[in-house]
């Protein structure tokens, strides 16, 4: 049986004194029945490590860069976050994907470097509303997640995927249970037909998650938990959220 897994996306908000009131409630809140984890600004990074140090829930960066090190102004490498005891590295979130222009190709190399540092990638994949308006949903997240499977090989078990249809992110419009199962059945069978692992990989569900919401979508055979965006910066609809 698959362990479920709540992640955390904070996006670009956050101060040292909100982040120390949203940590510490969760951390009074554990123990969880599932994994749990934060995806936090690189800046909070190492204060978050030292919050969340010896307990059980995890904590991970929102992007990393697909070069090892070098003249790369701005970027932090996977072996960065490594030693800043990062678990899970966000690639091809759509809002990386849309503003920093990021390719398949990207996304790709991106979660190869972090795989190569022990970093586990949470890979995005979703589509736009004019893509499944024009039924091409199943298309695009196969596509999108066909060029990570093909350049990470044998290692493609080793990754957790976020289906995120676009449309939903920050919305308040969420897929409907049926919508995002249908998804992930999809996502899975094509993990299993391409890793022969797709049967204990992880794919969360993310797309204005709410506490009022998530335990329907939990239940769907397929969806192994969700990656939160707006609700996990509110440790009450978050800490509910894991509880879903
Ligand atoms: C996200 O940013 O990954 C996300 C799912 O956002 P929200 O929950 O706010 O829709």
């Amino acid at each position: 049986m698959r362990r479920k897994l709540v992640v955390g996306n904070w996006k670009m908000h956050g101060s040292r004194p909100a982040n120390a009131e949203l940590l510490s409630a969760l951390m009074a809140a554990r123990p969880f029945a599932l994994d749990v984890a934060v995806c936090v600004p690189a800046i909070y990074i190492h204060e978050t490590a030292a919050t969340l140090a010896g307990s059980d829930l995890r904590w991970g960066a929102q992007d990393v860069s697909q070069h090892a090190q070098g003249a790369y102004t701005g970027e932090i490498s996977a072996a960065m976050l490594a030693e800043a005891g990062c678990r899970y590295a966000i690639v091809g979130h759509s809002e990386r994907r849309a503003y920093h222009g990021e390719t398949d190709q990207v996304v790709a190399d991106k979660a190869q470097a972090a795989l190569a540092k022990g970093v586990t990638p949470i890979v995005c994949v979703g589509e736009t509303l004019a893509q499944r308006d024009a039924g091409e949903t199943e298309a695009v997240v196969k596509r999108q997640l066909s060029v990570v499977i093909h350049q990470l090989a044998h290692c493609a078990s080793e990754i957790v995927v976020a289906y995120e249809p676009v449309w939903a992110i920050g919305t308040g419009r969420t897929a409907t249970p049926e919508q995002a199962q249908a998804v992930h059945a999809v996502l899975r069978a094509q993990l299993q037909a391409a890793t022969g692992h797709g049967e204990r990989m992880k794919i969360l569900y993310g797309g204005s998650v709410k506490a009022d919401n998530a335990a329907t979508l939990f239940v769907q055979p397929d969806i192994d938990g969700g990656l939160i965006g707006g609700a996990s910066l509110k440790a009450a609809d978050f800490i509910a959220i894991c509880r879903a």
